[in-house]
């Protein structure tokens, strides 16, 4: 793969340069993502880390949380630490799709240059360095780029962890942010030899049975109000329990709420400790979850937004959905 960089988007060019010196400097960089990661966040950091050591680089490739069991197919993912290093281990930062530096988890509190590549409006724009792509479907597009600035050979891994950043943030291309640059990128992935079916099985159609079984629970208990506009469900600690008591969500439930006929904002809760509350939010298109997660303290984008509340979950439930409520009545 070649680097395009008519493909950058407008204005970004000069970042994107300032990046790629700044990489080409270091020699022992940090990478981070967002907890609790996705296919995008670990897709892009083992990507961009299997780059970088292909120039030379040491990469240190870190995540607060180990990988969902469905991701653990993927290249190299057996490399990320969970443990922030030291500062004497590393002097730079690179943050991947993480929209403000709190979502990291644990706070970087050595002083080292970040640069911070997402693709959330909602990013702080926190960093020395930023790219931010609001409309770039998955920060995996973003690093397919930078991974070409730096005149890196995209291998069969590298081609693989970007392709499932690409399917999972973009519902296997069924979203607006399908376009026609976003196809190129994916063939050359694909050529460069990801399996896009593979990879599909491995993400999407292995689900665990019991998985599946809390799902239907989940469904089965879904509430609709405003004529069906929102729908909205619940995983609570006793649902956890009795269905396998695992902490990851099945990929593609909050979705799933929202792909019903009529349903214009879907949330799913998730009481995931007892003073901790994780809200999933999903829009048809008419609303802007990403606004109204940001009203909660959290972001996301338009379509898909998420925020994380530390109070007792009745409390954290009847907040959200009460901001639910105060933007369907309008
Ligand atoms: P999720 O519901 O966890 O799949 O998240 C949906 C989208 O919103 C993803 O793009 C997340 O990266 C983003 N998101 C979720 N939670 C937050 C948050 N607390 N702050 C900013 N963005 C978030
Ligand atoms: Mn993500
Ligand atoms: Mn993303």
């Amino acid at each position: 793969m070649s680097s395009d960089p008519s493909m950058i988007e407008n204005g970004q060019a000069a970042v994107v340069e300032c990046i790629v010196q700044r990489l080409r400097g270091a020699s022992r960089i940090l990478l981070c993502s967002h907890e609790r990661p996705d296919g995008d966040s670990l897709g892009s950091e083992l990507a961009l880390g299997m780059a970088l050591e292909r120039l030379g680089k040491q990469a240190i490739m870190f995540n607060a949380d180990e990988a969902p069991l469905h991701y653990r197919f993927l290249p190299r993912v057996g490399s990320l630490t969970h443990t922030l290093p030291g500062p004497d281990d590393y002097d730079l930062v690179v943050v991947l799709d993480c929209g403000g530096v709190e979502r990291i988890g644990p706070a970087l509190t050595a002083e080292k240059p970040i640069i911070n590549i997402d693709h959330h409006p909602s990013n702080s724009g926190f960093g020395d360095l930023v790219w931010v792509e609001e409309r770039t479907a998955a920060v995996g597009v973003m690093i397919a780029r930078l991974i070409g600035a730096l005149g890196v050979k995209v291998t069969r891994e590298i081609a693989t962890c970007l392709m499932t950043a690409i399917l999972t943030d973009t519902g296997s291309f069924r979203y607006m942010t399908a376009t026609r640059e976003l196809f190129e990128i994916a063939g050359r992935l694909a050529e460069a030899g990801a399996d896009s079916a593979e990879i599909s099985r491995q993400v999407f159609m292995s689900q665990p049975r019991h998985m599946v079984q809390m799902a239907g629970e989940v469904i089965n208990s879904m509430h609709f109000e405003y004529d069906g506009k929102l729908a909205w469900s619940e995983i609570t600690q006793d649902i956890l329990l009795r269905n396998g008591g695992e902490a990851n969500v099945p990929e593609g439930l909050a979705a799933q709420l929202r792909n019903i006929e009529g349903v214009e904002v879907a949330c799913l809760l998730q009481e995931t400790a007892p003073e901790r509350c994780r809200a999933s939010l999903r829009s048809a298109g008419r609303f802007d979850v990403g606004r109204i997660a940001q009203q909660l303290g959290g972001g996301g984008h338009h379509n898909a937004a998420g925020v994380t509340l530390n109070v007792l979950y009745p409390e954290a439930r009847e907040k959200v959905l009460a901001i639910l409520r105060e933007h369907l009545s309008e």
